[in-house]
């Protein structure tokens, strides 16, 4: 009965979203996967409700949609849309990073914006919510071009953010390059040396670990579900998505545990090295994507493994699943297959890389699951971390901010199980994940009142 009425609630919900938010699918997917947990805690703690605190955090504070032109090698002026969703600074300034990619969209990166207020709240640290971008593609483009477009980027963006408004960071397309060239020029326009950007190069305020975080957090995450059943990583076969920065780390992190990695894949396809991707390799593929800028199958050419053009790795036999590329990379049938295949653990690097369908197939078989939400956001609480750094103008030794990282992610882990756990000692980290995320994020709001 209760449950009935909850399925109408999220739906009555959905419709009023869908129809002020029209045509943005991936945002409408996130909302939906938050309020199916969110909505049967807010009956049972009516002060939500009333505030209507769920309406307000649906909608960002503030959207910034701007032009930037450029112009590129051949002297032609190119224009892209420019973009930064301020969604909720509840419980701290907007932090979330830039996505450079063609297929942004301002729904695309209101989801991300969204599960990011959830996610910041999870890492325990005080952050608010934010998510921006580009529809730009580094991809082909020269130096000389990244940097012109970055600048372009950074003349507008610049009046809107600052280290106590908005500290924006990385995301697919926004590296150590893209932030080195943001950071000059907002250095250059407000003349002052401070940390607006996290992921900054080392010399110049970044913090140690922090491109590592996302994807040894990811994997952190993994061991701490595996030991909830007396497991762990050690001798499991496991299945990246990705060779970017998440998944170069995650890499990394899985195989100084124990584990072997028989996968990683590109846009254009993936390779399955079945004796694993040891740190020679990985540095083979690190030095590919982050200097060369090459495709992975030249890995494949490389070391003579098999490579499958257009195809996703979950077809490959595994025991751990550590999608790190992008949203809804592993569909219904993908989910099927990895499960039929003896797959029991899906940690996620990527953010919604698991379809609704997916992640249903995932619950009904009792496979743990860890959502992106928790699972990846090791990498925004080292960028608290970076900020913290800054503020304190000291710098950490890489021993005490891995140590941090790694507590975090045993708290998150702590947060998910305490909200999580079902009569039958299931961990639903969906529902631990969302409802630990959001409490303090309405308690916050709640008490300053309707703003
Ligand atoms: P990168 O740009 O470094 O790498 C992205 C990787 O995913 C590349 O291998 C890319 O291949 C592949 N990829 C991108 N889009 C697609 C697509 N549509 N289909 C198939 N493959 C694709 O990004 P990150 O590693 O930083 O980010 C990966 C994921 O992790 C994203 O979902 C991001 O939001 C999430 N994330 C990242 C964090 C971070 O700290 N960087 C923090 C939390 C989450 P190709 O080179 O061919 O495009």
């Amino acid at each position: 009965m209760a449950n009935q009425m909850h399925d109408q609630l999220v739906k009555d919900f959905m419709a009023q979203v869908i129809a002020k938010n029209q045509g943005e699918v991936e945002f409408h997917q996130a909302v939906e996967e938050v309020v199916e947990s969110i909505i049967p805690f807010i009956e049972e703690n009516p002060k939500y409700k009333a505030a209507k605190i769920l309406e307000r955090c649906v909608e960002p504070e503030r959207v910034i949609l701007f032009r930037i032109p450029w112009v590129d090698d051949k002297g032609e002026v190119q224009v892209n849309k420019g973009y930064r969703i301020e969604m909720n600074s509840a419980i701290g300034p907007y932090k979330g990073g830039l996505r450079f990619h063609p297929t942004v969209t301002l729904g695309m990166l209101k989801f991300l914006a969204f599960e990011q207020v959830f996610k910041n709240s999870l890492t325990t640290l005080p952050m608010g919510g934010g998510k921006g971008g580009s529809d730009f593609d580094p991809k082909g483009k020269s130096d000389n071009e990244v940097m012109h477009f970055c600048q372009s980027f950074m003349s507008e963006l610049f009046r809107h953010i600052g280290p106590n408004t908005d500290v924006p960071a990385g995301d697919i397309g926004v590296g150590g390059r893209e932030i080195g060239f943001l950071f000059g020029q907002y250095k250059r326009l407000r003349n002052e040396f401070t940390g607006v950007l996290t992921g900054k190069g080392r010399e110049w305020g970044g913090s140690l670990i922090r491109p590592e975080a996302t994807g040894y957090g990811q994997v952190y995450f993994a061991e701490e579900m595996l030991k909830t059943r007396g497991d762990s990583l050690k001798g499991k076969i496991c299945l990246v998505s990705g060779s970017g920065n998440v998944a170069q780390y995650a890499t990394e992190k899985a195989t100084e545990m124990g584990a072997k990695v028989v996968t990683m894949s590109d846009s254009a396809g993936f390779i399955y090295d079945p004796d694993g991707i040891d740190a020679e390799k990985l540095a083979y593929v690190m030095h590919l994507k982050n200097v060369k800028r090459g495709r992975i199958k030249e890995y494949a050419d490389k070391y003579g493994v098999e490579y499958f053009e257009g195809k996703r790795p979950w077809g490959i036999k595994c025991d751990v699943a550590l999608p790190s590329a992008t949203q809804n990379e592993i569909d219904g049938d993908d989910a099927r297959t990895l499960i039929n295949n003896g797959c029991f653990v899906v940690s996620e690097g990527a953010n919604m890389p698991s379809t609704p369908e997916a992640i249903a197939i995932y619950m009904e078989n009792r496979i743990l699951y860890g959502l992106g939400k928790a699972a990846n956001a090791g990498g925004v609480a080292t960028s608290g971390l970076e900020m913290s750094q800054n503020s304190l103008r000291l710098s950490w030794t890489r021993e005490e901010v891995d140590g941090r990282l790694h507590q975090i992610m045993k708290d998150i882990h702590e947060t998910c199980k305490k909200y999580g756990t079902e009569e039958d000692g299931y961990i639903d980290y969906v529902k631990g994940a969302n409802i630990g995320g959001f409490v303090k994020v309405a308690d916050a709001m709640l008490a300053q009142g309707v703003v």
